[in-house]
């Protein structure tokens, strides 16, 4: 991730902090050193180095069990919203992935039994900053791992869900199964939420979205798992000249109801049009030839790429289709929708 600073390593794994959340913290320890807004004390400021160390456990315990299945870790991140551990894809093992997702939250309810422990024995004998500091760190762990434990994507809960879901069905299944309980969550969260914390329906949308992405990478990987590009690609593509003028692009667009061609000169491709590039030029100004006005820079798909692949590089460059290159000659043309109904054929319905 851009912009983000290593403070230490452990286990092997680089622990970096993103530059808003060191911003962040600064800003409420500066608050609460020069008393600039009341409420904001050092106690506060003690309290999120706190949430950032349970945060920190939280992550290295998913990574550190991640770790001893083989899986690597490139590192973990620190935002304001939470940690990223960044690894490689888990294995599809539901016996691996649940102990993977199980470790973060059970981590901060050890941690939380812990330190209420030593509240309960050693309180009396502890200075009145110490034990609030150790009653805080409590229940911030308390917190976090029961809230990490709610059945529902992108939380471990909708994880541990998923792999024991799948250890009794198809991991498609699984997965779509434990997405639906997670948006139903998240539904229900935001009926909450209306009624006591708005913060609650931030949390219902960032989960409702995080189940059904998690659903459509599910599915994208798995069913388009050995699919290429040479499948489905239409290989009878309809080119323009680039001294086609804009004027007659527009005419052709809308008749072969097409919002992009690849252009070609002697065979090769040497440029990309689309009707967005066109339809920005003025009325008055439509006998432009469409070579001045082409992208050249060009994000080609080859025959046998991976549609996995495919689907991430026009995800990513927010594109609808892709021009398919072999030996430097366009052999097709490649699109989102394409791609689109092959999944809708493929996706299996939960009954
Ligand atoms: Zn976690």
């Amino acid at each position: 991730m851009k912009y983000s600073f290593k403070i230490f390593s452990i286990f092997g794994i680089p622990v970096e902090l993103h530059i808003s959340f060191l911003v962040l913290m600064l800003l409420i320890y500066i608050i609460a050193l020069f008393n600039l807004i009341p409420s904001v004390n050092i106690l506060t400021a003690v309290l999120i180095t706190l949430i950032f160390a349970t945060v920190v456990i939280h992550e290295l315990s998913h990574s550190y069990i991640a770790k001893r299945y083989g899986i690597k870790i490139q590192r973990i991140v620190l935002l304001p919203i939470g940690g990223i551990s960044e690894m490689e894809e888990i294995p599809k093992e539901p016996a691996k992935e649940l102990r993977i997702a199980l470790a973060g939250p059970v981590s901060n309810l050890i941690i939380a039994v812990i330190t209420f422990a030593i509240l309960i024995i050693f309180g009396t004998f502890l200075s009145a900053i110490l034990s609030g500091a150790l009653y805080y760190f409590t229940v911030v762990n308390l917190l976090l791992g029961l809230f990490n434990l709610l059945p529902a994507f992108p939380m471990d809960g909708g994880r541990i869900l998923r792999a024991f879901l799948a250890e009794r069905m198809d991991f498609i299944k699984a997965t779509k199964l434990a997405a639906t309980i997670g948006k139903q969550f998240a539904i229900i969260m935001a009926v909450i939420g209306v009624f006591f914390n708005f913060l609650l329906i931030l949390v219902a949308i960032f989960v409702y979205l995080g189940a059904e992405g998690e659903y459509r990478s599910v599915v994208v990987s798995t069913l388009l798992g050995d699919e290429k590009v040479k499948d489905i690609m239409t290989s009878d593509v309809h080119t323009l000249n680039p001294d086609n003028s804009v004027q007659e692009t527009l005419k052709i667009m809308f008749r072969e109801k097409h919002m992009g061609y690849p252009i070609t000169e002697d065979g090769k491709l040497i440029g990309i049009i689309t009707f967005h590039d066109v339809s920005k030029i003025p009325e008055n100004n439509r006998d432009m030839l469409i070579k001045e006005i082409m992208s050249t820079e060009m994000i080609i798909s080859d025959p046998n790429e991976n549609l996995v692949e495919t689907i991430g590089k026009l995800n990513r460059n927010n594109i609808g289709r892709l021009p398919v290159i072999e030996n430097g000659e366009l052999v097709g043309i490649i699109s989102k929708t394409d791609i689109t109904k092959i999944l809708d054929k493929k996706e299996p319905k939960l009954d």
